[in-house]
């Protein structure tokens, strides 16, 4: 089931998004070699705690049998596409793609989003790679309108992504997002223009493109949570939440 957002509801979420927002803008200036991974947590469960918000990814069941998300924040790294679990161990280094998706339950509501970047200067294909998937993103926004169906969504984002030469991971989907983290419809990331849901004032949409340099496929680590690309090659995610409204689409988490 859908649930069709208020105009006051949508202003929560608003909020939500910022804290979301400005705590990713503020780990990715802290990001330097030799960090690692499980610092970056400590520094988002900190920066949390004084926005007055929760975690949203923090002890969330993704399936039966698999252990809660241990950590506040998802932390992904080269080939793994989303859901890195952070680890003191584990470090970035100069060069390194780096995603970083985030989570927060602020009044009830909540904020999603995800950023990729690389530390450092990238090759060629890294910076292409992540340019291609932020313009996806940005062409699936583009047509969260309105009037528009879902598949004009997903068309947009899977036609961008593979006009680059890219490829689109199915096995993870964006989302409704509003008092639940995970709320209908799911947001594929491929698909059909003019099929789907019809798209309705007060829906929110977190829209998330998960990009790979190589083949879509992707397989899981035994940990339960870590994705990454099962032919190894490297991979970006970006992800925004999407307030449709009759004015357009409103990014509620763009800072
Ligand atoms: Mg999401």
């Amino acid at each position: 089931m859908i649930f069709l957002k208020s105009r006051q509801e949508i202003e929560i979420m608003r909020t939500a998004n910022r804290i979301v927002s400005e705590i990713i803008v503020d780990l990715r200036e802290r990001i330097h070699s030799g960090i690692s991974t499980g610092e970056i947590d400590r520094i988002a469960s900190e920066l949390i705690k004084k926005k007055s918000a929760r975690s949203a990814f923090k002890g969330y069941q993704i399936r039966p049998g698999v252990p809660p998300f241990p950590a506040t924040i998802c932390v992904s790294l080269n080939n793994e596409v989303v859901h890195g679990i952070p680890s003191l161990q584990r470090f970035i280094n100069t060069g390194d793609i780096v995603s970083l998706d985030f989570g927060v339950i602020y009044k009830g509501f909540y904020g999603d989003a995800a950023v990729t970047f690389v530390l450092g200067e990238g090759g060629d294909q890294v910076q292409r790679l992540i340019q291609t998937t932020a313009a996806a993103l940005e062409a699936g926004i583009a047509q969260a309108k309105v009037g528009n169906r879902l598949g004009d969504v997903s068309a947009a984002v899977q036609g961008r992504v593979e006009k680059d030469g890219f490829s689109v991971v199915r096995e993870f989907v964006g989302h409704g997002v509003g008092r639940r983290l995970h709320e209908d419809p799911p947001v594929p990331n491929y698909g059909v223009r003019e099929r789907g849901v019809r798209l309705r004032e007060g829906m929110v949409l977190a829209i998330e493109p998960m990009v790979n340099i190589g083949a879509p496929e992707v397989k899981m680590l035994s940990d339960g949570w870590t994705a990454v690309t099962q032919d190894g090659s490297l991979s970006a995610h970006f992800e925004h939440s999407v307030a449709v409204t009759e004015n357009g689409p409103e990014v509620l988490s763009r800072l």
